[in-house]
């Protein structure tokens, strides 16, 4: 699970992070929904410390991240993150993207970290994309790759930065197919998303940010059907 105490970031004198509450239980599908600029993508990157808090604590299944003594390393590796950008490797296939980082940061060996990769590609449903290189498949395959690569780390969260954000509207369907699914199973996820019927049909919860302050959260038709805040009506009402 995922619990943040008293959290701000400062960029400077840009105060971006104003005060963050939230836990977030096991198996809980939370959406962090806000307007561009509201600190979304830095609550996520605080949460596993791509970025310093400059206030507040962070736990990630109850070890404290944001304890200076902790080692980034073995945090980082419990913690899926998929960004909108794929940032796969260009020069290596699927299968060498997948095992890349088992077997430098888990040190598995190479048939071990291949197993891995195969059983979540299927798990995306690009078991047949094993062999091909980036360049040849779709964004939206693109992005599952992305997906199968943080999973093969066997994480125990998984962050999403607008993972469809950057895709094709015909292409986004696939991608949010297998986040359901991984809902499903009981995945711990934080996503930070404009896919209203997403969010709608399988957070949990609904977090709307604004200012770097949560201004309401609550079940998803609360929030998005029935918003108390005159703010997540201003938001909604310019996206929906
Ligand atoms: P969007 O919907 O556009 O992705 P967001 O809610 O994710 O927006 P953030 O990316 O968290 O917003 O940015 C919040 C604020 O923090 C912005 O004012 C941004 O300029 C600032 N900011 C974010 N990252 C940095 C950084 N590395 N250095 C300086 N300022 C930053
Ligand atoms: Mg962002």
């Amino acid at each position: 699970e995922i619990r943040v105490q008293g959290l701000h970031k400062s960029f400077g004198d840009n105060h971006v992070l104003r005060g963050i509450d939230l836990e977030i239980a096991q198996g809980e599908v939370v959406c962090v929904i806000g307007p561009s600029g509201s600190g979304k993508s830095t609550l996520l990157r605080c949460v596993n410390l791509l970025e310093e808090p400059t206030e507040g604590q962070v736990f990630v299944g109850g070890t404290e991240v944001t304890d200076p003594d902790v080692d980034i390393d073995a945090v980082r590796r419990r913690i899926g993150m998929v960004f909108q950008q794929f940032n796969l490797f260009p020069h290596l296939s699927v299968t060498e993207n997948l095992t890349l980082p088992q077997r430098r940061v888990l040190r598995r060996d190479k048939a071990a970290a291949e197993r891995v990769a195969a059983e979540n590609l299927a798990r995306v449903g690009l078991a047949e994309k094993a062999g091909a290189y980036p360049s040849a498949l779709s964004g939206g395959q693109q992005q599952r790759v992305a997906i199968a690569r943080a999973l093969a780390m066997g994480p125990e969260v998984m962050l999403f930065d607008e993972p469809t954000s950057a895709l094709d509207p015909e292409l986004v369907g696939d991608v949010l197919a297998v986040m359901r699914s991984l809902a499903r199973e009981g995945m711990t996820m934080m996503v930070v998303t404009h896919e209203m019927s997403f969010a709608r049909e399988v957070a949990d919860r609904v977090v709307f940010m604004d200012g770097g302050v949560i201004v309401e959260q609550g079940r998803p038709e609360q929030v998005i059907g029935a918003p108390r805040h005159e703010r997540t009506r201003h938001f909604l009402s310019r996206i929906l």
